[in-house]
């Protein structure tokens, strides 16, 4: 039976750098490591353009599309793979986030560390609520220690402090708190702001009197 792979998380804010951050760890594996690293995203994120990772400096590394909505297709790419006989060590994943908790990636990378594979991901920690996005936090139980996540930030663009949540805009206003959680969108839909600058109308009250 295959030794357990690990599970490395990259995740953070919009602006951040988690694509590249991605794509820098790739080119190490592959360059240095001489591995062979599947690189796959969900399809839903069409901005990057089809079938390929983009980072915001422009650069671009092609990888194979997974329906967000069913994470067990992951498993025909990398059997795809097997039958090429191009067998991966390392599945790297970008843009988690859009992977629903429905599509059961959390099971699905599990099942990928069971098998042998080194998994990397990369995605969004919080939505532009400030709440969980997806099941990337969730995918910290696979971890094997804190060491395997990094947390990136991006800068406020406001006041230029730390910047942990992504602001969406429309029509340069904030977004209500109502609206879809997933809509993909770049600079002219997100901004990152800190928690101080960080506008969400809609926002519910938490009610934390005693009963
Ligand atoms: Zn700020």
């Amino acid at each position: 039976m295959a030794t357990r792979g690990t599970l490395h998380l990259i995740m953070g804010n919009m602006f951040a750098g988690k694509t590249t951050e991605l794509m820098n760890r790739i080119d190490i594996m592959r360059k240095h490591g001489r591995k062979h690293v599947l690189v796959l995203k969900p399809t839903i994120d069409t901005r990057s353009g089809r079938c390929q990772l983009k980072n915001f400096h422009g650069r671009v590394m092609p990888a194979i599309e997974v329906p967000a909505d069913n994470a067990r297709r992951i498993f025909d790419a990398v059997n795809y793979e097997i039958k090429e006989d191009e067998l991966p060590d390392i599945i790297a994943i970008d843009e988690i986030q859009f992977f629903s908790q429905k599509s059961r990636i959390y099971l699905v990378v599990d099942r990928l560390l069971e098998l042998g594979y080194d998994v990397i991901c990369a995605g969004l920690r919080l939505d532009f609520r400030g709440e969980p996005f997806g099941s990337t936090l969730s995918l910290i139980g696979l971890c094997d220690g804190m060491h395997n996540v990094t947390l990136l930030h991006s800068y406020c663009a406001l006041c230029g402090k730390p910047a942990h949540l992504p602001q969406r805009l429309i029509d340069g206003l904030p977004a209500h708190y109502s609206a879809d959680q997933v809509q993909v969108g770049g600079k002219e839909s997100y901004q990152a702001r800190c928690h101080t600058c960080h506008e969400l109308p809609g926002k519910p009250e938490v009610d934390i009197s005693e009963e």
